[in-house]
């Protein structure tokens, strides 16, 4: 047997699935999805076929003919999750498993309505990325093996589902009361791309090729805040080649969702705490977009090589950035992304092995150990490789690397030796080895400057020795211009500077969430009282893990912030995600006491 990837009990000596049939009823009584799934393998099949699995009750499996097909789960491993062995008799080209899922399966989140916006209706989303969707469908639950697939889901009446696909059709459900919506996805995808949303939706037209989805009392906000995308994707289209995934839908989901986005094809997933009334967080946006070229067409081989993925995406994102808003909006983005790079360095330390870009996760769950240093290493590793070029060189290189790998799934080798052929010399140029293979930031990393950072970064630095902005200075500054210099400020100030910001950038009633939760990280953990009742309320409605982090982490500072922290943690949890509940017991587990 030959394993393929450190994740997944899939086997390059067995049978590979082509395409997958799901036809699945959801029901929010019993936190259950059920139904079947039809693998069709890529030629007629016998003997072993291994299957990832976490946690699903399997109750049969048949051929197309009807046969069954002998089938054992085995022992939970609490990475991997339960392989699913299935005896395949001689000729077996597809193979139906009827199952369903658990409660607890975690790459679901069940909402109640109270945790809408609407409070009438549940809602139910996926998130398979990185290891998930083996929690819900039995399947060779690996990007190297790609998938198309269509789907039939099944409702209680008055809901909507969206896929990761293209929608075609509805029909009445299998009784009454219930309704069933079909889709299907032509492209092939890796399994972590499968999504599935059900709940009272809307949806506004944005362009021909693209619609915002929402709750109904979101839906108005998010075709505002969004009304730019089509600019974003043609810009994208204008540097890294033509869109290939026909449709750009995005969906804006309830406030726990743990990610900013997740860039499911045909139907981005998005936090709304992007909804900030102002069109600043459109950088989410962008990102999600980029990954319809870097991530989604060409992909990682396994989590090995997640930065493939990350760090081309940022690169990619900034550039979207740089081309509609100019260089100076870029080197703040840039410099965002600095603050968060620093940040995971210290957390894990400069030489830990999860600071290398090519990793080694055997063993390691990637949710265990996922953090920025993808993103922020990975995408200074590509701008390095840009500026030592120049960028007309780099560009044409990126669209043939692209054109070259879309729908396959790669290794960071497989990218080294396409630069080579490409670049010859590039890659030992810029030192690519210690990039990939080391940990901790090389020396030679790039360096983003622009007179406007230059001046926030030196007045925020001076906050301690008494500088302040001026009230027409703050007046000025854009949404990244005010993040930057919070970002730059120390982590401990004492209550007049804490109340003397509040009260001049106007932080506490900020509905901008980059800027509260920078200001409720420093006010946290300067044992700031007066923000204690925002604190509790951005906890108990946001679950995203970007935020709870160092939200979490700055209320570890002091015994007063601690006990608020674990109060407020108690009567949240039950609302967050999986993910986003071990995030933050993470960070709590490290508390003075
Ligand atoms: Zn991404």
């Amino acid at each position: 047997m030959t394993r393929i990837d450190p994740h997944s009990w899939a086997d390059s000596d067995q049978p590979r699935t082509r395409s997958l049939d799901l036809a699945l009823e959801v029901d929010f009584d019993r936190r259950r999805i059920a139904g079947e799934a039809t693998l069709e393998l890529r030629g007629p099949s016998d003997g072993a076929l291994d299957l990832d699995t976490r946690a699903l009750r399997v109750h049969e499996a048949t051929t197309e003919g009807g046969a069954s097909v002998p089938f054992q789960v085995g022992d939970e491993d609490a990475v991997l999750g339960q392989r699913l062995r299935l005896e395949l008799p001689g000729g077996t080209r597809r193979l139906r498993i009827r199952y369903e899922t658990p409660p607890e399966a975690v790459g679901l989140q069940w909402l109640e309505p109270n945790q809408t916006e609407g409070k009438r209706h549940p809602f139910l989303f996926t998130q398979f990325q990185p290891i998930h969707a083996r929690s819900v469908i039995p399947l060779q639950d690996t990007p190297r093996f790609r998938v198309t697939y269509r789907a039939a889901i099944t409702l209680p009446e008055g809901l909507a589902a969206v896929m990761s696909a293209g929608p075609a059709g509805e029909r009445p459900g299998p009784r009454p009361g219930a309704r069933t919506f079909l889709f299907e996805m032509p492209q092939p995808i890796p399994p972590y791309l499968l999504a599935l949303a059900v709940g009272a939706l809307a949806s506004r037209d944005l362009s021909p090729r693209s619609r915002v989805w929402a709750e109904p009392a979101t839906v108005e906000a998010a075709a505002w805040e969004f009304a730019g995308v089509e600019q974003m994707i043609a810009t994208a289209e204008g540097l890294f080649g033509p869109y290939d995934w026909d449709r750009y839908d995005m969906l804006v989901l309830p406030p726990s969702f743990p990610y900013g986005g997740m860039e499911n094809p045909r139907m981005t997933f998005l936090t709304p705490t992007l909804l900030a009334g102002d069109r600043s967080l459109v950088d989410v946006v962008a990102h999600e977009l980029a990954h319809s070229w870097t991530g989604n067409l060409v992909t990682n081989a396994t989590m090995d090589h997640f930065w493939l993925n990350e760090g081309a995406t940022v690169w990619a994102e900034r550039r979207i950035l740089e081309a509609l808003h100019g260089p100076e909006a870029a080197a703040l983005s840039w410099a965002i992304g600095e603050q968060a790079l620093e940040i995971e360095l210290l957390r894990f330390g400069a030489d830990s092995p999860w600071t290398r870009l090519r990793t080694d996760l055997q063993g390691t769950h990637p949710d265990d150990v996922y953090s920025s240093i993808p993103y922020e290493k990975g995408s200074r590793f590509l701008a390095l490789a840009e500026r030592t070029l120049g960028r007309e060189g780099f560009d044409r290189f990126v669209r043939e690397y692209i054109a070259r790998f879309r729908f396959t799934s790669i290794t960071t080798e497989e990218f080294l030796a396409f630069l080579e052929e490409r670049l010859p010399g590039l890659a030992r140029q810029v030192g690519a080895d210690a990039w990939l293979y080391e940990p901790g930031m090389p020396a030679n990393a790039p360096v983003f400057r622009s007179p406007a950072l230059e001046a926030l970064t030196a007045l925020a630095e001076a906050f301690p020795a008494g500088a302040r902005p001026t009230p027409e200075q703050v007046e000025r500054w854009s949404p990244s211009e005010t993040l930057v210099y919070l970002q730059h400020l120390p982590r401990h100030l004492d209550e007049a500077a804490c109340r003397w910001l509040d009260l001049s950038l106007k932080l506490t009633a900020r509905g901008n969430y980059e800027i509260l939760v920078e200001w409720l990280t420093i006010a946290a953990g300067s044992d700031y009282a007066p923000v204690f009742p925002r604190l509790r309320e951005v906890l108990l409605r946001v679950g995203r893990m970007k935020y709870l982090r160092p939200l979490y982490g700055a209320l570890g500072r002091h015994p007063r912030t601690r006990a608020l922290a674990r109060e407020v943690y108690a009567a949240a949890a039950p609302g967050y995600h999986a993910l986003s509940r071990r995030t933050a017991e993470s960070v709590m587990a490290e508390y003075a006491e």
